[in-house]
């Protein structure tokens, strides 16, 4: 922190701020504004980030992976280090409770220690070999080699209901500097705090480890302007975002006009379609109130993965789970939601959807004792009205669902015809009535990133099966997960060797495979 209770931006390894615009971070639960003024970056102090970063990239990106692997080792025991006073400024910036903070941080901590790993072993190089033929007939093969390069300088945007996991040292940054791309970091606005204590760790870390420091740098922002200028700067060569379709869509024409094109991976809007069947309501219809109940009301359903359309046939089973949903819902109690704008952003996409003349309200709760709670609702409509109304696949970002009712097997798979791109599907069956409507799973898997059974879609597993990403408007390139040991993929590409002495190729390359690869041969 500077003089003041001013806190600045991170650049090639100093806090700087030579802004004259600051801005403060909320407490949603005690709805007022945090003490400490954040100073927003200047367009010559974006300029001086990118630079750092690009003059870093060489010597970055040549390091061993064993090197970049005790950086990210480093960031997350410098990030422990923070300690309480880290979950102190998370919780009071989002009105998160305390176990959600200690959740969140240890999932953060442990996909820096898998990218570590990732960066260790080199696997992301992906070496392949094909041997020279110069007696092939009747033109000689040369000796050809393709591997993986990082792509150079990468811009990081995080989204607000993940402070720590999807945002400043989160899964983006760490799978870049894994593969040896230098990070700039837009701030979030909304955990501003949460999001410079982190930065400092990064910092740290890169002084401890003797990192180039240009690696990572962290600007302070709270409008566009910033991170307009960054995503169109020459020096950046690709974009990670996490937030709304909105804001992922602005980068993605904006990186597409830029002279030199530069790819986005934005993960955005998602609503995470269930289909419960009639066999699963006859038998275990109080169980699966309580599952899809509990994972709407998550987080305050501030989740990119909360369930937001439920389909099922309209039989008397299926009239009695949505009263009891219904009635479940609005018996909790109502929730804090992040911010101030993330509310606003609830009520107005919440009241878009109940000003749709075919939906009607099957229940909520508005006993709201905070300006910022969100009125959890439960909303229902014909499946023939959803077909004709594209409207009601907008994402309403909190604590709400909309049933759809559908009269046979028919309409509803004409409903998920209609499904544009979402995250997850989730199928709610017994083993024997899924394999009798098959065509379903093969439509379902055609516009999502994740198919799940007997599960609700809140929960997303780091590992190396998980896909974190669907067709558009889930994110913008669907090839991709954003969470897992393939988000790294998301900052490569392929390059050739073309007739080069082994001696001159990169150590992945070489057929002596010093580092001990699995090489595709031939
Ligand atoms: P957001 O508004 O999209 O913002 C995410 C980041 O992108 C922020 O740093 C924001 O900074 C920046 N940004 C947004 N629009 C931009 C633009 N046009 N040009 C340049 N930078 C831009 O997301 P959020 O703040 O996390 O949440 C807002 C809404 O996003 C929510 O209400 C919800 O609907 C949705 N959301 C969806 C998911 C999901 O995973 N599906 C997750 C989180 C949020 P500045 O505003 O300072 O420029």
């Amino acid at each position: 922190m500077m003089s003041n209770n001013n806190y600045g931006n991170w650049i090639d390894g100093k806090e700087v701020a030579k802004g004259e615009f600051n801005y403060t971070s909320f407490n949603p639960i005690q709805n007022k504004p945090i003490q400490g003024n954040f100073i927003e970056a200047t367009a010559e102090e974006v300029n001086f980030a990118a630079a750092c970063a690009a003059k870093d990239f060489m010597t970055y990106s040549r390091l061993s992976g064993s090197r970049r692997a005790e950086f990210l080792q480093m960031i997350a025991t410098e990030i422990e280090v923070l300690g309480a006073d880290l979950i102190l400024a998370y919780c009071s910036e989002t009105g998160l409770p305390e176990g959600r903070a200690k959740g969140e941080l240890g999932r953060t901590l442990n996909q820096l220690r898998l990218f570590a790993e990732q960066a260790r072993i080199n696997t992301w190089q992906m070496p392949s070999i094909d041997l020279a033929q110069p007696d092939r007939s009747p033109m000689p093969k040369s000796d050809l080699r393709k591997m993986m390069l990082p792509l150079g300088p990468i811009a990081v945007f995080g989204a607000s209901n993940f402070p720590l996991a999807y945002s400043t040292a989160g899964g983006d940054t760490a799978s870049a500097l894994a593969v040896g791309c230098p990070v700039i970091v837009k701030s979030h606005p909304m955990h501003a705090k949460t999001s410079y204590m982190v930065a400092s760790a990064v910092v740290r870390a890169a002084q401890k480890t003797q990192m180039p420091s240009g690696v990572f740098a962290h600007l302070n922002s709270k409008d566009h302007q910033v991170g307009q200028q960054i995503a169109v700067h020459q020096s950046v060569k690709a974009i990670g975002f996490t937030g709304s379709v909105k804001g992922g869509r602005a980068l993605l024409d904006l990186a597409a006009q830029r002279p030199e094109p530069i790819p986005v991976f934005a993960e955005m809007g998602s609503v995470n379609p269930v289909i419960v069947f009639p066999d699963k309501l006859k038998h275990e219809l109080a169980q699966i109130v309580t599952q899809l109940s509990d994972s709407i009301m998550l987080g305050t359903g501030q989740f990119c993965t909360s369930p937001g359309l439920i389909f099922g046939i309209d039989n008397d089973d299926w009239k009695l789970f949505c009263t009891s949903l219904a009635e479940s819902l609005a018996q909790r109690d109502t929730q804090c939601m992040l911010h101030p704008n993330i509310k606003r952003g609830f009520d107005t996409s919440r009241e878009s959807h109940l000003s749709q003349p075919e939906v009607s309200v099957l229940g909520t709760n508005s006993n709201t004792t905070n300006p910022n709670q969100a009125s959890q609702t439960l909303t229902r409509v014909n499946a023939v009205d959803f077909i004709l109304n594209p409207e009601l696949q907008h994402e309403v970002f909190g604590p709400f669902a909309l049933m759809i009712s559908c009269k046979d097997w028919d309409e509803l798979h004409t409903a998920l015809e209609q499904l544009k791109g979402n995250l997850t599907g989730s199928i709610m069956a017994n083993e024997s009535s899924l394999n009798a409507q098959l065509n379903l799973v093969n439509t379902l898997q055609h516009r999502v990133g994740r198919l799940i059974f007997n599960q609700v879609p809140t929960g997303v597993e780091v590992c190396a099966s998980m896909q974190h990403g669907g067709p558009y408007p889930a994110s913008t390139d669907s090839r991709f997960t954003a969470v897992g040991h393939d988000a790294l993929l998301r900052w490569v590409r392929p390059v050739s060797f073309q007739n080069f002495p082994e001696s001159l190729l990169p150590q992945a390359l070489q057929s002596a495979n010093p580092l001990g690869l699995k090489q595709r041969i031939n």
